[in-house]
This record gives C-alpha cells, sequence and structure tokens, in this order.
C-alpha cells in the first residue's frame, strides 16, 4: 500500500478533517437542528480532530421521514439488477479512495494504518457479496394442496426503514453491515455512528452519494447514544433496528424498539473461549491466541479472552506468550511498523486499568504488560498487551468483557473440563480450538455454545458465510443469505384462477 511505504512525516491529514461535520438527511449536508456539536478526538494525542454534529431526537425524526419518502418513492421502483450496478459503482468508488478512509479511521479511533489499510480486501468482499444478493427476493411458484384451482405466488419484500446503531470499535466494517443489506434488498437506512467514531462513515456517505445513491436511501445522524440512538429505537416509523454494541445499550433497545414490535438484530459482546490442546502445533497457537486478544487493541467483539490451556503445557504456553507479547509493537497507528494501537478513550483505558488490578487482586499471575504506555506515547490511550496466567474462570477478569488487550490464561486437565469452563460464560458469540487432532477439533467445534467457532486460526472472516452469536450475546447472523432475509418479509399470495 502506497501509505505504507511513505515517511511517516509525508503522512498528511486528509482535507475532510476539518471544522465542522455535518448530518446527511435527505440527500442534504446539514447541522443539527439544535446547533449543538461535538468535538472528536484523535485518541493518540488527545487533540482535537474536528466536530460533528450532536444530533437528537428531531434529527432522526427528520431523517427518518427522509428514509420513508426515499422507500415509497422512485428508489422502490429500482430493479434487483440496478441495485446491483449502483453497488458495485460504491465498490469501485470507495477502494479508489481507501487510503483516505483507512487514514481518516486510523487519526479516528486509533488502529494501526496496517489495520485499517488492510480492511480494503476485506471491504472489497464485502461490497460484492451484497452486489451478489440483490435477487434474494426472488419470487417462487411453490405448488399448494388447496382445493380448486389456485396459484400461489411467495416472495420477499423489503421490510422498509432500517435504523443502524454501530460501536467506535470498527465503523469502517460496521458500517457495510447496514448500508449494503439495505441497498441489496431495496431498503433505506438511518445510520448512527458512535460519538466517538463517525468520521470515516461521514465520509463513506459523501462518497456513496457520489456514486450515485439516490436522496434519502441512506442517512447518517451522529450524536450522543441516549440523545439520537434512543430517539432511533423509539421511533414509530422505523421498521428495523440493526444493532452492534454492550448488552445494556441492546436491553434498552430492546425496551425502546417495543413501541412499534421493530424486526432487530443483536451483535453484541463475548468473552471468547479459546482452547489450546497439548498437542496443538504451539508455533501457531502461540501467535494465532495471542492476537485473537490483542488485535485492535483487545477492541473485538470475538476476542478470545479465555485462553485454556491443557495443564501440562501451561507453564510453557505462558512462557512462549510472554516471549511473544514483547515482540508487539504498540504505537502510533501513523507509524507503518506499528501493530497495535491504543484504546478509544480515557474511559475505556481507566476501564481496562480497573479490570488489570482486579486480576491481580484477585490472585491472577500478572505474567505480561499489564501498564499503561508512557514516554512519547503518553498522551495517547496506550496499554501494554497484558498477560495474566494461572488464572481460573471464575475470576472476574474471566467473566466480564474488558475490551482491552488483555488475556486471561486458564489450564484445564481434559477435553470435557475444557468444554465445561468454555461454556461457563453468559456468552456465547465465538471460541477456538488449536489441536493436530481431527476428532477433537470436530468435538470441540461441535459443543462450544457459540456461533463462530476457528480451528486452528482465529478472527477470520469470510462476508458471504459471516458470523453471529447466541446467549446474551445477541441474536441475527451478520453475512450471508440469513443477513439478507432480515430485511425482507415473506409474503404469500393467493390467486383463484376460476
Ligand atoms: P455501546 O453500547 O455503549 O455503544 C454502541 C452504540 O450504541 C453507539 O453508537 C452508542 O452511541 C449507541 N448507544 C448508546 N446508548 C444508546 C441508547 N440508549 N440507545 C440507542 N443507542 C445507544 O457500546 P460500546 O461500549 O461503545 O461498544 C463496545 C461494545 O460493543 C462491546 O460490548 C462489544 O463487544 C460490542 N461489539 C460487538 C460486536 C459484534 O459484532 N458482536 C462488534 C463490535 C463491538
Amino acid at each position: 500500500n502506497e501509505l505504507l511505504t511513505q515517511d511517516e512525516t509525508s503522512l498528511t491529514v486528509p482535507a475532510f478533517i476539518q471544522g465542522s461535520k455535518k448530518n446527511l438527511i435527505g440527500g442534504k449536508w446539514v447541522d443539527a437542528t439544535s446547533g449543538r456539536q461535538i468535538d472528536t478526538v484523535n485518541p493518540a494525542t488527545g487533540q482535537v480532530l474536528c466536530r460533528i454534529a450532536g444530533g437528537d431526537a428531531t434529527d432522526i425524526d427528520l431523517a427518518v421521514s427522509a428514509a420513508r419518502r426515499a422507500f415509497e418513492g422512485e428508489w422502490s421502483r429500482w430493479t434487483p439488477h440496478q441495485r446491483r450496478k449502483l453497488i458495485l459503482k460504491i465498490h469501485d468508488v470507495i477502494l479508489d479512495n481507501f487510503d483516505e478512509l483507512a487514514m481518516i479511521e486510523t487519526l479516528d479511533m486509533g488502529a494501526p494504518l496496517k489495520r485499517t489499510t488492510g480492511l480494503a480486501e476485506w471491504t472489497s468482499q464485502v461490497l460484492q457479496f451484497f452486489a451478489s444478493q440483490c435477487d434474494a427476493a426472488t419470487v417462487a411458484t411453490p405448488p399448494n394442496s388447496l382445493p380448486g384451482d389456485f396459484l400461489t405466488l411467495k416472495s420477499l419484500a423489503p421490510v422498509g426503514v432500517v435504523g443502524g446503531i454501530i460501536p467506535w470499535n470498527g465503523p469502517l466494517i460496521g458500517l457495510w453491515w447496514i448500508f449494503g443489506p439495505a441497498l441489496a434488498t431495496g431498503c433505506t437506512a438511518v445510520l448512527k455512528p458512535a460519538e466517538d467514531a463517525s468520521l470515516s462513515v461521514l465520509r463513506v456517505a459523501e462518497l456513496m452519494m457520489e456514486a450515485g445513491v439516490p436522496e434519502g436511501v441512506i442517512n447518517v445522524v451522529t450524536g450522543y447514544g441516549a440523545d439520537a440512538g434512543q430517539a432511533l429505537a423509539e421511533h414509530r416509523d422505523v421498521d428495523r433496528i440493526a444493532f452492534t454494541g454492550s448488552i445494556g445499550t441492546a436491553q434498552t433497545i430492546v425496551r425502546a424498539s417495543a413501541v412499534n414490535l421493530k424486526r432487530l438484530q443483536l451483535e453484541l459482546g463475548g468473552k471468547s473461549p479459546d482452547i489450546v490442546f497439548a498437542d496443538a502445533d504451539l508455533d501457531k497457537a502461540v501467535p494465532g491466541a495471542a492476537m485473537g486478544v490483542f488485535t485492535n487493541s483487545g477492541q473485538v467483539c470475538v476476542a478470545g479472552t479465555r485462553i485454556f490451556v491443557q495443564r501440562s503445557i501451561h507453564d510453557e504456553f505462558v512462557e512462549r506468550m510472554q516471549e511473544f507479547t514483547k515482540t508487539i509493537r504498540v504505537g502510533d497507528g501513523l507509524d507503518p511498523n506499528t501493530q497495535l494501537g491504543l484504546l478509544i478513550s480515557e474511559r475505556q483505558l481507566d476501564r481496562v486499568m480497573h479490570y488489570i488490578d482486579v486480576g491481580g487482586g484477585e490472585g491472577a499471575h500478572l505474567a505480561s504488560g499489564g501498564k499503561r504506555l508512557g514516554g512519547e506515547l503518553a498522551s495517547g490511550f496506550f496499554v501494554e498487551p497484558t498477560v495474566f496466567s494461572g488464572a481460573s474462570n471464575d475470576m472476574t477478569i474471566a467473566r466480564e468483557e474488558i475490551f482491552g488487550p488483555v488475556a486471561s490464561v486458564i489450564p484445564f486437565d481434559d477435553m470435557d473440563d475444557a468444554l465445561r469452563l468454555a461454556n461457563d460464560t453468559p456468552f456465547g458469540l465465538a471460541g477456538g480450538v488449536w489441536t493436530r487432532s481431527l476428532s477433537t477439533a470436530h468435538k470441540v467445534s461441535q459443543n462450544i455454545k457459540a456461533g463462530t467457532i476457528w480451528v486452528n486460526c482465529y478472527g477470520v472472516l469470510d462476508p458471504a458465510i459471516g458470523f453471529g452469536g447466541t446467549k446474551m450475546s445477541g441474536y441475527g447472523w451478520k453475512g450471508a443469505k440469513e443477513h439478507v432475509e432480515g430485511y425482507l418479509y415473506p409474503k404469500a399470495v393467493y390467486i383463484n384462477l376460476d
């Protein structure tokens, strides 16, 4: 990638990052009706990058009305072929501008350029996948058992206006899980990004309008969750909410959405088990399990934060993990050598440091890390990748989602023990298993109660296959046809031919 080969000093802040950003409502860029603005900060320096609109219920209402008008207007007559062409056009425009988008994301939420530029290939895949789904509502004529002469038609119709609410840990990924299926199915959308990281979403929306998205089909309202997010969840003219975020917010959204019985998709947190058996290839399992936690500084919903290691190799595994952890380069995301960035905010930093204290207090051994980074990184929210060894599954650090670079290594005796511990959690998002035994791999992956399991790898994701959770990690699959079907409702037409 061009950006990564340049000297750091020549990296320029995109012109997009300046002044006051507006909301996109009905194809127009407008300030929040209240005039309120929110500073958006570079977490690596604490400096204000620019300001975003502090939207509230009034702005959400305007955006939902625009989305409703678009849904019932010309857009409803677009053919699947036209929508597919539009998504492919968006694909090209987004990819042409990806270096800029990656830079915006890095400055706004702190993930290294190595990671954000690397999202280009995934973005290409996700857009091509949703382009391929434009025929999902294809009409079928099923046989029927009715007396007389009936023709039955079954089809899928777009649900209408979709409200999307996403967190700050990967807006450049999260936005496509809303806009992609909305465009593929003929729905319209109002997206509320997280107040800590909205800039890449706003720039993507600008590029999508340039690519030819009709006015009102996509709308973006920035603002705080309690103002704009809550208003979207409560709005009577929103048909579906797709939410990614914390369990507490999800529970509020479930209650708010009852007002008109909205359809819901909830992708929440996790405390995913990653199980390493004594027969695993440790050259792969150690870095694989470590990066399964530390990627994106641990701010990943599927992070494999409970690393269960068979007792006979526990000490060797921990030693090797300590060695590996020392090689990880934490730093400013603009440095092309940086592998791990930082936490999004001071609040998140305090939360992670609190859990590190609690882990030590409950008797886990701090094997690596555990400190906030100082020196030239002191002004940012940097934490060392941290490993607790000899932890137990009932410790707070193994029960609660930390959302930071903190791994708990927990010993186990045999497969039954590993499965019992792995499933002893309220979450069910993901899990991993490292072994050379095919039988172990199958048995464990069948028996972990979670939506996505990785064997001898961690965190890979194909949009055509997708991922999702169970238990308190939420419901509604992301990716694959299940995702697209959530934006459609089935309809049967019975025609009496007599
Ligand atoms: P959060 O729930 O606080 O915020 C997420 C979004 O919800 C933000 O846009 C926020 O403004 C909005 N929000 C806040 N209060 C709201 C309300 N009352 N009504 C409507 N919207 C509201 O979550 P967070 O702490 O910012 O994000 C981290 C959480 O997200 C973690 O728990 C993590 O596991 C989860 N997450 C899950 C996935 C997944 O796909 N499963 C992906 C990323 C993050």
